[in-house]
């Protein structure tokens, strides 16, 4: 049985009464007009979300993922774009309290839990599943590093303030690249937003190219020991991200099956509401059932993480499962609903674009099935 403690029950109404007060009413616009919210960020850095997980000596609420996955849920229900720009921020985050050193922690930290934006930028137009493809360089040059190269599908772009970046440093004895993370301010020189991309879905979150043209940093930008990058990267990805990413799409689904209740219980057709067919009856019970399997799952997640147990597959299953499983619930929502479904008055529709453009981030389905498989095979 999933019990959450007096004090997550305390954060999910804080992050579901910001959510109903303060996100739902302008969703919407935040799709059509595809803003990321700015404004609200700083609301919840206020609230203390930003720095959920950061331990309270530098500047967090001290708590873990299941906190942060509340958090997610919450305001994922209601606008899954905000809430990937919040997972993406704490991809940044998590980076640097687990492998930064304490002089990174103190510098970094503080700011990331009070309002500035943080990301993590691995992905380029050659390396996004495959790692070994990036050619992003990194090189010591007057003892400093000299990065190069573009990565582009970075959530928070346009508006971050600490950049977590992957780089090659060179190549290993077999000739693979040796892969290194960096901590770069947003406004270092050479530092760039390049081109926005139009997303289908998850629009409130800015997602686009950074462009690293010579940029120059001391040594003490270096985030763990060169060549740990890939260490670095699967962990923020399987340790934070996955979750966070499982989280949104938890907050899909809970919409779709609200949404469902909502619409069949108001509808008349045939002179009754639409919830008395039983066709209409098995979609609610197939949302409700899809809600609460991506719910355990996630939570269960969680709180291995928190636990400090071994999670990677399990986190791997709850963000293939309720990623997939807020896709069929978005579309089977829509079909519920007859012709209002397309209506973009309604949220539906935006639910399926969001779900959809949630697969690939923090890793494809694909990836997570071997992922899984993997685990599964080595027992
Ligand atoms: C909304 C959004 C936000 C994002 N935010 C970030 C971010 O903040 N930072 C960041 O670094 N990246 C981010 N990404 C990028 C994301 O991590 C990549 O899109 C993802 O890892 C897939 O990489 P790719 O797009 O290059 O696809 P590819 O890797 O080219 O995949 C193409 C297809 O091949 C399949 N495939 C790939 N490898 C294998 C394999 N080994 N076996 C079988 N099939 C395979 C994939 O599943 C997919 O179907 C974001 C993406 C999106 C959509």
């Amino acid at each position: 049985m999933l019990k959450f403690s007096e004090q997550q029950e305390l954060v999910r109404k804080a992050a579901r009464d910001f959510a109903e007060n303060e996100i739902a009413p302008l969703a919407q616009k935040f799709d059509e007009e595809d803003i990321c919210p700015v404004e609200l960020f700083k609301e919840t850095a206020r609230l203390g979300f930003n720095g959920v997980f950061v331990p309270a000596e530098y500047g967090g609420a001290g708590l873990g993922c299941t906190e942060m996955a509340i958090i997610l849920e919450e305001t994922g229900r209601y606008s899954a774009g905000f809430a990937v720009s919040l997972v993406a921020h704490y991809m940044g985050t998590y980076a640097i309290m687990t492998w930064g050193t304490e002089e990174q922690k103190r510098k970094y930290l503080p700011a990331l839990c009070s309002g500035s934006f943080g990301g993590f930028s691995l992905t380029e137009p050659g390396g996004g599943s495959d790692f070994s493809g990036q050619k992003t360089s990194a090189r010591l040059a007057d003892g400093k590093w000299v990065l190069n190269g573009r990565k582009c599908f970075i959530t928070n772009s346009h508006c971050m303030d600490v950049n977590v970046v992957t780089a090659r440093t060179g190549e290993d004895a077999e000739g693979r690249p040796q892969i290194s993370v960096f901590i770069i301010e947003g406004n270092a020189p050479g530092h760039a937003p390049g081109r926005k991309e139009k997303k289908a879905g998850l629009r409130g979150s800015c997602t686009g190219d950074i462009v690293l043209n010579n940029v120059q940093l001391p040594q003490s930008c270096l985030l763990g020991k060169p060549g740990e990058g890939i260490k670095i990267a699967l962990g923020t990805l399987s340790g934070m991200g996955r979750c966070g990413t499982a989280a949104v799409a938890l907050g899909i689904l809970r919409g779709c099956l609200e949404e469902s209740v909502k619409f069949a219980r108001n509808r008349v057709i045939y002179g009754k509401p639409l919830s008395k067919l039983t066709n209409i009856q098995f979609i609610i019970a197939q949302n409700r059932t899809d809600y609460e399997a991506a719910r355990l799952m996630t939570y269960n997640a969680a709180g291995m993480r928190d636990a400090g147990m071994p999670c990677g597959a399990e986190m791997s299953m709850a963000k293939f499962f309720a990623s997939e499983a807020a896709v069929n619930a978005a579309r089977r929502t829509m079909e519920l609903m007859g012709g209002y479904g397309v209506i973009t008055d309604y949220p539906v529709s935006r639910y399926l674009r969001d779900a959809v453009s949630a697969i690939p981030a923090c890793g494809t389905s694909h990836i997570m099935q071997i992922i899984i498989a993997e685990n599964e095979l080595k027992k």
